[in-house]
This record gives structure tokens, C-alpha cells and sequence, in this order.
């Protein structure tokens, strides 16, 4: 089994559902809340591990209750966690999610805590599980500088790379050419593109225009429309499964873990897309982040 690495953030993610989410100045009264392992990087690890895929976790951790909750997810989760750095000195990651229980829609502020604090020199230490991959998946939850030379490393050692650009925020032109697969949902593909998404043909001009920078395949994930997909010249529309969505928080994580596994795997582009689809739809179904990440056995 080849390995598959990502770099990425873990935040303990505290969440409360109600039946709405507050307005500023509002307080409601909600029905329960939840603390478990997120953070994109985390929960994007644990959907490849859950399918059976061979996990390197490269991130940064407090020495606090909630730098414990990392290891031990990590760990059950059979993620290999050599290349977690930990420092007493920094706190770990949390996230407020408020969650409304009706429509599964959420609003979240991450708190990345001691990831924020990356420097490439402590990256280089750890760079070999990234050199000796076959997948390399990240996202923009760590500092810019280190991503962009992780997916440099991980380009010119023949790695597949991902770059799943969220949170929405610039990148230079330079990031572009070491990219093989683009992962923005609707809103980010606005932000990268100026183009708003509203239908298919929006996707595809916005998934054109990506393409133009250079970027070699483009997947916009839709919410529960499903997706779009084009490297330019194949295009592939898949509608999302058919759920009932408590809790959409992780889906995109649940889909950029199921397309590294389909990669890992050799699939092809097709399988990669409606493996990652389903295990996206089938996290909409649990409560939480990383703890909603499916078994292959549930999908
Ligand atoms: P993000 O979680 O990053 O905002 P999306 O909302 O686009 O990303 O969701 C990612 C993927 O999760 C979709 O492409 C789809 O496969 C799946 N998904 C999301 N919401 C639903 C839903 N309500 N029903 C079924 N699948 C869904």
C-alpha cells in the first residue's frame, strides 16, 4: 500500500446545535453540543484511514488536554503521528461551530493555535514522509510559506499533490503550477475565480479559468448538488448521494480524503469521484467533524 501524507491543521472542534444559527447580539436556547477531533488537515486523514489508506499526519500540536484529544484520535484512527511536532509552550486548536439541527448548515471560527507558528526549517525535518509518498494532500489551514514548499517537495519527488484551498484566501501564481488537483467548493471557486456559482455552467467556466492558471484538474465540489470536475478536456458532473444531511460540517474533508484514497488506490478518475462523493454524502449523516468520517464498511 502506497503512502499518502498530509499536511494539515487539528483543532478540537466544540460544537452547538440549536435550531438556528444566532445573529449577531441573539442568544437562543440550544439542545446539545459536542466536543471532538477537526481541523481539515485531521479530519481529512482520518476519512483516508477509515477507507484503509496508509496515513503520514504532518501538523503541530499544544501539550494540553485537547493536544491529548489529537494523539489519541490520531492514533485509534491508526494515522501515523511520527511527524506531529509538539510544543508546550503553544496551544492547540479549537473551533466554535454553530450548527443548526434542521438544515445541518453550520458557522465556524477556527482558532488555529500552535500550526499557525509552522516555519519551514521544522517542516524540512519531517519532509521525507512527504518525499517518499505517493499522495500529498493540504489545504490553507497552515502558514502559506510552508504549504507552498510542501507541494514544491512533493511535486518534484512525483507525488500526486492536492491542494484543497480552504479557507478561501490568496495565493500566489506560484502555487499553481505545483497543483495537480484543485478542491474549492462553491464559494471558494467564486473567491479564486470572481465567477458565482449557481449551476453547472457556472462550474465550468469557473473549472476553465482555473485551468488557465495552470492548474491541471479542477473539482468543485457543489454542497448537495454533488460536483463538478474538469482537467480540460473530460468533464464529469456527478449528482451528490441521496441523504439525509444532519450535519454538513467535514464534507469537503470527507471528499478530499475519499479522492487521495481513490488515487492511492489507482482508480480511475471516475471511481476517485464517485468514492470521494459518497463518502462525502454518507459524513452528512453523523454529527461532528472527524468523528463522522465513514468506514468503507458504511458506504
Ligand atoms: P464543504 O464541506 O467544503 O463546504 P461542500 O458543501 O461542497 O463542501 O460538500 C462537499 C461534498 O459533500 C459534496 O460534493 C457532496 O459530495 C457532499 N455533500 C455535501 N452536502 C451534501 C448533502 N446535503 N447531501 C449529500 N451530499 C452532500
Amino acid at each position: 500500500m502506497s503512502d499518502i501524507t498530509v499536511l494539515g491543521i487539528f483543532v478540537a472542534d466544540i460544537s452547538f446545535s440549536g435550531h438556528k444559527i444566532p445573529a449577531v447580539g441573539e442568544t437562543i436556547l440550544g439542545n446539545k453540543y459536542n466536543v471532538g477531533p477537526g481541523g481539515k488537515g485531521c479530519n481529512q486523514a482520518v476519512a483516508i484511514a477509515r477507507l484503509g489508506g496508509k496515513v503520514n499526519f504532518i501538523s503541530k500540536i499544544g501539550n494540553d488536554s485537547y493536544g491529548e484529544l489529537a494523539l489519541e484520535t490520531l492514533r485509534k484512527n491508526k494515522i501515523n503521528t511520527e511527524n506531529i511536532i509538539q510544543d508546550a509552550n503553544l496551544q492547540t486548536g479549537v473551533a466554535g461551530i454553530l450548527v443548526d439541527k434542521n438544515s445541518g448548515k453550520n458557522a465556524i471560527n477556527v482558532i488555529v493555535g500552535a500550526p499557525s507558528t509552522l516555519k519551514i526549517n521544522e517542516i524540512d525535518n519531517q519532509i521525507n514522509v512527504i518525499k517518499n509518498s505517493k499522495i500529498f494532500l493540504t489545504q490553507l489551514e497552515v502558514p502559506k510559506d510552508v504549504t507552498l514548499h510542501c507541494l514544491k517537495v512533493a511535486k518534484e519527488n512525483g507525488c500526486i499533490t492536492i491542494l484543497n484551498p480552504a479557507p478561501a484566501s490568496e495565493i500566489s501564481k506560484e502555487f499553481y503550477k505545483h497543483i495537480d488537483f484543485f478542491t474549492p467548493n462553491e464559494t471558494e471557486a467564486e473567491f479564486y475565480t470572481g465567477i458565482k456559482i449557481a449551476n453547472e455552467k457556472d462550474a465550468k467556466l469557473a473549472a476553465e479559468k482555473l485551468i488557465n492558471f495552470g492548474i491541471k484538474k479542477v473539482i468543485i465540489t457543489l454542497g448537495e448538488k454533488g460536483l463538478f470536475y474538469s482537467d480540460g478536456k473530460e468533464e464529469i458532473f456527478l449528482k451528490a448521494s441521496i441523504v439525509k444531511a444532519i450535519d454538513t460540517t467535514g464534507a469537503g474533508d470527507a471528499f478530499n480524503g475519499g479522492l487521495a484514497f481513490g488515487l492511492s488506490e489507482e482508480k480511475s478518475i471516475k471511481e476517485c469521484l464517485t468514492l470521494a462523493n459518497k463518502v462525502a454524502g454518507v459524513s452528512t449523516t453523523k454529527l461532528g467533524a472527524g468523528n463522522a468520517m465513514p468506514y468503507l464498511r458504511d458506504i
